[in-house]
């Protein structure tokens, strides 16, 4: 005999107890409401009932189908939050997922900021790639091959020809190749050194700066390095120039600064000196406006800083390696 439309419905109830996924209770009602699902071939079987039967079993197999529906859909919509949240209901007490907002790296601040000071003195900002030919790092800067200055900077190497660059200084070549005078720059960016401690990482950024055109003299890069550092840090700071050696630079001279940390008094940060050493500049050397082809009326100056060093100053922090540890904790102070 046939299965009464009681007993399907009875067997729908019980597999359902036992279907635990999503995807079983979607087959079953399939098996039972499908095309050929039990309960669908059952209302087509009615007609083969004798005619008396018909109206009750139909309303009956109806009243089945309609309940299963809504007990599958029910069953679904349990297991499907159930994937998604936890537990049989949303917990609406639970706190939200806060959103992390990121901020800007603390080097990333002060080079804008280096970048803007400058540009508001009317110099532009270019850029120049770090993998570098010797001669644009070292020969056309008037560091030829066997010069001692080579020394002073640890280079990477990739090959005899090839190397990281050690300073943004090849900015300068590459724009006064393609430039004639007046040339206003600053070129900020990363370079790479062989050497890491207190004070110093692999790799580090710099901003270098050039002016050339006629008549430029020491007294107008004086000017401008006084006005940066009265921009950057504030404009009671002292600042002495010392002279100095560079092969790209004559004459050359190093700028100190009164030390921000202790102003003078003499502390670990300037090594008990009160002064701190923060850029490197002079007048451009007569043989890279050779290497360039300039006319020996121009004349110019160039400078270049450490960005990590005037971070450091200007949070007064003593160790560059926290720059680049990525401690949120740090990181999120600025
Ligand atoms: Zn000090």
């Amino acid at each position: 005999m046939e299965k009464t439309i009681e007993q399907i419905h009875q067997e729908a109830l019980n597999e359902l107890e036992a279907a635990s996924e999503a995807e079983a209770v979607q087959a079953l009602s399939v098996g039972y409401l499908g095309r050929k699902g039990a309960v669908t071939q059952f209302l087509r079987n009615i007609s083969k009932l004798p005619p008396e039967q018909r109206p009750a079993a139909g309303k009956q197999a109806n009243k089945t189908k309609k309940a299963l529906e809504k007990i599958f859909e029910d069953a679904l919509n349990r297991l499907k939050t159930k994937d998604t949240v936890t537990g049989d209901r949303i917990d609406v007490s639970l706190p939200g997922r806060t959103l992390l907002a990121g901020s800007v790296h603390p080097i990333t601040q002060i080079t804008k900021l280096m970048c803007d000071i400058f540009t508001n003195l009317g110099f532009d900002i270019v850029e120049g790639p770090e993998v570098e030919s010797d001669y644009y790092n070292f020969e056309a800067l008037n560091i030829p091959k066997n010069h001692p200055a080579r020394d002073m900077q640890d280079t990477f190497y990739i090959s005899d020809n090839i190397v990281l660059r050690t300073h943004t200084s090849p900015v300068q070549i590459r724009t006064m190749e393609k430039q004639t005078p007046p040339v206003r720059i600053i070129a900020p960016g990363k370079v790479y050194r062989c050497d890491s401690d207190l004070t110093h990482t692999p790799m580090f950024h710099q901003v270098e700066g050039l002016l050339v055109d006629e008549n430029v003299s020491f007294g107008d890069l004086k000017g401008t390095i006084t006005t940066f550092v009265h921009r950057m840090f504030d404009d009671r700071i002292s600042l002495r120039f010392r002279p100095s050696f560079f092969p790209f630079t004559e004459p050359s001279a190093e700028v100190d600064i009164l030390c921000v940390i202790c102003r003078g008094k003499g502390c670990r940060v300037c090594s008990q000196t009160g002064w701190i050493e923060v850029i490197g500049a002079g007048m451009v050397h007569p043989a890279l406006f050779e290497n360039v082809g300039y006319a020996s009326r121009f004349t110019g100056f160039a400078f270049g800083m450490g960005v990590e060093r005037i971070a450091m100053l200007k949070y007064g922090i003593d160790d560059i390696r926290k720059y680049f540890d990525n401690d949120l904790r740090f990181l999120r102070q600025f």
